[in-house]
């Protein structure tokens, strides 16, 4: 009993701190980038204390830069970590914490847009989908502008259970940066749920979803009319608003997730009678048109309807 605690608990050795990692290979945040470091130890515990009990774990961590997080994880005692970092520079800083964690901590230089978690990890680890989560977590703290795509693409991985949820329900423990040079972040923890709270293809929910905010600050009825050619744009919109039951003078920020499960069911109803219904891109139209009045509006601007 005595060595499966020793086989569980480990702790970095004594390491130069990461502002000094920082200064030693000359790792100055590339604004244009978005890089912002984490450099407070006590910070990155906190963050990593959310993603739960990591003993025996395999973990992913998207963007480890300087490695603040990747030391946090690597001393909550985890099976294997495997990092991807696609910035060169950071390269020479994790390969001395691999280092320092001997088998442990394994180094991609590559993009976390394209890279194939699903392949990283052994078979073993799989769980059916409505099993409990397997002990596979994904940790990160990305810029916005990667962040974004990358939650989207993880979504309709979700979806059809492939990419990170190849292995089951993967939890996510990610951390959303303001874009300013002293961070402040918020600490998101994702569990995929067994039944999605909206049972409609992923494509649907999301054309339903991007529409409603493109006004952000209007009226939803405004984006969501998006979803309709010009012609019976009044039309359908009040069918749909009607038939989901949806308040259309809500901003599209006031809407719950059961607002949004109407809307997809009573949208997806209407593209059943109407088979071109789906295809239309109000985008398309727009420049065929040339209109102005459907550009997405400024968010800076605090515009009513
Ligand atoms: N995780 C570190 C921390 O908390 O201090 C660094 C955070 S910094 C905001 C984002 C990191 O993600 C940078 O190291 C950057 O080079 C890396 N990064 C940005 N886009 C990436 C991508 N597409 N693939 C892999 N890494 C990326």
């Amino acid at each position: 009993m005595a060595a499966s605690r020793t086989l569980t608990t480990f702790r970095l050795p004594p390491l130069p701190t990461i502002r000094e990692i920082i200064k030693l290979f000359r790792l100055q945040a590339v604004k244009q980038l978005s890089q912002n470091f984490l450099l407070d130890l006590k910070l990155t515990d906190k963050i990593v204390r959310k993603a739960g009990n990591l003993t025996n774990a395999y973990v992913y961590e998207v963007g480890p830069g300087p490695g603040g997080i990747t030391r946090s994880i690597l001393n909550a005692s985890v099976a294997e970590l495997l990092v991807v970092e696609k910035d060169s520079r950071f390269i020479p800083g994790l390969q001395m914490l691999s280092d320092a964690a001997p088998g442990k901590l394994r180094i991609v230089h590559g993009d976390v847009l394209t890279f194939k978690v699903e392949r990283a990890f052994p078979e073993s680890l799989k769980r059916q989908w409505e099993d409990d989560p397997p002990n596979v977590h994904i940790i990160g703290n990305l810029p916005f502008s990667v962040s974004t795509p990358l939650i989207i693409k993880w979504l309709e991985n979700v979806s059809q259970k492939d990419g990170p949820f190849a292995y089951g329900r993967t939890q996510m423990t990610l951390t959303f940066q303001q874009e300013v040079a002293e961070v402040d972040v918020g600490v998101v923890h994702f569990t995929p749920l067994v039944r999605p709270a909206i049972q409609q293809p992923f494509e649907l929910v999301e054309k339903v979803v991007q529409s409603a905010f493109h006004f952000r600050r209007k009226y939803c009825h405004r984006g969501l009319g998006m979803l309709f050619p010009e012609a019976q744009r009044l039309e359908s919109t009040e069918k749909l608003l009607q038939g989901a039951d949806v308040d259309p003078t809500l901003r599209p920020t006031q809407l719950s997730v059961s607002h949004f499960r109407s809307l997809c069911d009573v949208y997806r109803k209407m593209c059943d009678e109407d088979p071109h219904l789906f295809a239309y891109n109000f985008r398309e139209e727009c420049k065929r048109t040339k209109c102005k009045s459907q550009e997405p509006e400024d968010d800076r601007e605090s515009s009513r309807l």
